[in-house]
């Protein structure tokens, strides 16, 4: 098989040749269609999170055909999974037990400490696989598994907002927007200043306002969604929530916080982190986008060009989800 290999947080990927792992008891083997590029995938390569397992194979959002299964696994060669960030959790513990399996301190998660998409193959418990449509693009499909999913679970944690805003117009953002769109909410998309490009992409989408993270909005948030990777969006966020709004914070990274006066979180505002999924998160989830229908934007790179994407992803050149094709 073929892999582009992390051996060090903050050096480049390299291209190798690698024995096509076998799948272990209850695990698949599976040929990767595609694979999205996730902004996780560039905390990973930069070295921002702890307890990275090199060398690792990055990649999260992985759409691919089941080739073999391992002793006890039941998922037949050929059906279509998808393989999100959530690799592994214990199931014992207490957040196990009650349903926040996101939350579990042993979880293990896919591109992280389990190797991941930017491959040919790759193997993955059955159990936190994802049943996928049989047709369809692969590549359009990648997104959905984890800018999708993580998203979902930002906009469930935003409540009932009608007014619902959006910092930072990514992968997850174009996936999102289309979601509350559909919901009947009213979107507000912050994008950096100047950026008509992400502004113009986000009115297509369905948002009702666009504007630059400094600006307020013309009326009052319910709710806002932070996707970007950036502190001093929340007190930003909050000046513009009404009483008793909710900012959610959906990276897994973010630069620090500024400090604010307390008026802003005052009258019962609150900010609230969205950590990981559920598998539950991924079943809802992924019987709703048919229903709305989310229509994916994506950029497709030959696997060998993953560093490429990534600096694609980095820089802001990309409209939607990059995805690597192997
Ligand atoms: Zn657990
Ligand atoms: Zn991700």
């Amino acid at each position: 098989m073929r892999a582009m290999v992390l051996h060090r947080p903050g050096t480049a990927l390299v291209e190798e040749e690698r024995p096509t792992p076998a799948p272990g008891p209850g695990q698949v083997l599976v040929d990767v269609e595609a694979c999205g590029v996730c902004r996780t995938d560039l905390h990973v390569v930069d070295g921002e999170l702890p307890d990275i397992r090199t060398p690792i194979v990055p990649g999260h959002e992985i759409v691919g055909r089941v080739l073999a299964a391992g002793r006890g696994a039941r998922l037949a060669p050929g059906i279509r999974v998808g393989i999100p960030w959530l690799g592994a959790t214990c199931g014992r513990c207490g957040h196990c037990l009650s349903g926040r399996e996101n939350l579990c301190d042993a979880a293990r998660f896919t591109g992280y400490q389990i190797d991941g998409g930017y491959a040919s193959h790759c193997v993955a418990d059955e159990r936190f696989c994802f049943a996928m449509p049989e047709t369809g693009d692969a590549a359009n499909m990648a997104p959905l598994l984890c800018a999708g999913l993580i998203g979902y679970r930002s906009l469930v944690m935003a409540g009932e907002a009608r007014r619902l805003g959006i910092y930072g117009f990514g992968a997850a953002a174009h996936i999102i927007c289309q979601v509350a769109a559909w919901q009947g909410r009213e979107i507000y998309a912050f994008t950096r200043a100047g950026d008509e490009a992400s502004r113009a992409f986000a009115r297509r989408l369905g948002a009702a306002w666009t504007g630059s993270s400094e600006e307020a909005p013309p009326a009052a948030l319910d709710a806002a969604i932070i996707f970007a990777p950036v502190g001093s969006l929340v007190p930003a966020a909050l000046r513009a929530v009404r009483k008793g709004g909710t900012v959610v914070c959906a990276g897994i990274h973010m630069s620090d916080i500024p400090s604010f006066p307390y008026a802003i979180l005052w009258g019962e505002r609150t900010v609230r982190s969205v950590a990981n999924l559920t598998r539950r998160d991924g079943e809802e989830f992924l019987a709703l986008a048919p229903q709305v229908p989310v229509r994916t934007e994506v950029t497709r790179f030959p696997l060998w060009q993953a560093n490429e994407a990534l600096r694609r992803l980095r820089t802001g050149e990309l409209q939607g989800a990059a995805v690597l094709v192997p």
